[in-house]
């Protein structure tokens, strides 16, 4: 069973500001969903970040019906891709405008105690729409035995228990927020407080409020540490949670300075679920992303699929197996056979390094952090830790701009001090890292282009149209 049935409990299932429903009330919603959509095939919903699309998800794994959660915020463009893509057959939730398909709306205060049979676990749970930073987003197909898989080695990395009270405020149409977020609290039986808004003192409140372990992206973390009295409120939490994206070395610092610990970092993918983290016990490597969880399998391996040695600094790119991965993109044979080897590996495209003990540092994707100049491979990523290192640097991403001389042209995009001089930050990393891994150009910019989850898009930066 995917997830448990409702037992007795005291305290709310799930709260949205000051929205809370118990997990019976949720369950009797969700099974009016189920009642609804039973059979409809695949089910678009509308993922806002609300009680509704809550029990919209529930409401469709206990009809069993493939559920595709279709982003809150999309312009119609993403929308439409996304509706077609997948071929969704009704819309769960609010009617938006320009969708023409059957709508179900999601009552919060619907009963029904109908009985549903338990699905299949290996029937298609959910199609996750990838974030579309290299490209149109793709379907990722899973099952409801890779969700369970997925959600069990969180449980048992993090020591996640009834105990605790999960506490974000992330977007509802990624893994992040709605699988790890949602559906791993409902899975254990914690209760989840969604602060509807990513802010610093939403979290400082729903600590206040009992929170004891705390997911977000860097951007929020890095919010936080700038923000002395929120990061203080977190000081008694169990755990701080990071990923989607790389957490820059100063503001696990600054965390770790100002609440007592530095978050537990972890690393996914839409297609992996969770497959590397750090543990609730153990050492916080600031840099690194911790070991594979339960059930998983990594390799490194080079540009003609020779092994890569784990020996702490060989890159190489970062290959996956194992019980969480997904089965396919959705009507994409051609893209699903390329990203798998002939033994079942899943490439990820990430380039990573692997020490003896099994620690792993993500280097970058492979198709914009590894920046080939004059010759040359620079991760991105190692630049940018120089340059966050310049006073006055609070924000870095470096890119390869197409040079007609070096192949590709470092250029670094800050967000900091208007004082900053570019000529000086040029001369500060050649004084840290060889000469060619200094920027050619330095840009100092208002804000870096990033997605709903922080991700910075560095194939529009590289390519001037961010
Ligand atoms: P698309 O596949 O459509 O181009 P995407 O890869 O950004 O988009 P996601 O599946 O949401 O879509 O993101 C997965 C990627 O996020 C990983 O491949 C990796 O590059 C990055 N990532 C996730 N967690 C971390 C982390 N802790 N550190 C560094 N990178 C991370
Ligand atoms: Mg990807």
């Amino acid at each position: 069973m995917l997830l448990p049935e409702p037992q007795a409990q005291s305290r709310p299932a799930i709260q949205f500001g000051d929205v809370r429903l118990s997990r019976e009330a949720l369950w009797g919603a969700a099974t009016a969903v189920a009642d609804e959509v039973a059979g409809a095939g695949m089910v678009a919903l509308h993922a806002t970040a609300s009680p509704a699309t809550v029990v919209g998800m529930v409401g469709c794994l206990i009809a069993g019906v493939p559920v595709v959660p279709v982003p809150a915020d999309a312009g119609s463009h993403e929308r439409h891709h996304v509706l077609t893509d997948s071929g969704a057959r009704l819309w769960l939730g609010e009617p938006v405008d320009a969708v023409d398909l059957p709508v179900v709306p999601i009552d919060l205060g619907g009963r029904s105690s109908a009985s549903h049979p338990e699905p299949d676990p290996d029937s298609t749970a959910l199609v996750m729409y990838t974030s579309g930073t290299t490209g149109a987003p793709k379907g990722a197909v899973h099952s409801r035995r890779a969700l369970a898989a997925g959600l069990d080695g969180l449980a048992d990395a993090w020591r996640w228990t009834p105990e605790d009270v999960l506490v974000h405020g992330l977007p509802l149409f990624h893994v992040h927020g709605l699988i790890l977020g949602v559906l791993g609290a409902l899975r254990v039986g914690s209760p989840l407080i969604h602060t509807v808004r990513p802010r610093p003192e939403n979290y400082a409140a729903a600590a206040a409020a009992g929170g004891t372990l705390f997911f977000g992206v860097p951007t929020i973390w890095s919010r936080i540490g700038q923000d002395a009295a929120s990061a203080e409120a977190l000081r008694g939490a169990r755990l701080l949670v990071s990923g989607s994206a790389p957490l820059p070395v100063p503001d696990a610092e600054r965390l770790r300075a100002l609440t007592g610990q530095a978050p537990v970092e972890r690393y996914g993918m839409t297609e992996t679920l969770i497959t590397v983290a750090m543990r609730a016990e153990g050492e916080r490597r600031v840099g690194w992303v911790g070991t594979p969880i339960a059930g998983v399998e990594t390799c490194l391996r080079g540009e003609r699929g020779e092994p890569v040695p784990a020996d702490g600094q060989s890159v190489g790119e970062l290959h996956v197996r194992g019980a969480t991965l997904f089965q396919g993109y959705l009507g994409r044979p051609e893209a699903t056979a390329e990203c798998f080897t002939g033994d079942g590996w899943f490439r990820t495209g990430d380039a990573a390094v692997v020490d003896a003990d099994g620690w792993h540092r993500i280097v970058g994707r492979q198709s914009v952090d590894i920046i080939k100049t004059g010759g040359y491979k620079v991760g991105a990523g190692e630049v940018e830790a120089a340059l966050l290192s310049y006073p006055g640097v609070a924000e870095a991403a470096v890119v390869g701009a197409p040079d007609a001389d070096l192949g590709q042209r470092i250029v670094a995009y800050l967000v900091g001090d208007p004082g900053l001089d570019p000529a000086a930050v040029i001369d500060f990393v050649a004084s840290q890292l060889s000469a060619h891994k200094r920027p050619r150009e330095v840009r100092i910019v208002e804000s870096l282009p990033r997605n709903a989850m922080g991700k910075v898009q560095k194939k529009a930066l590289a390519s001037g149209t961010a």
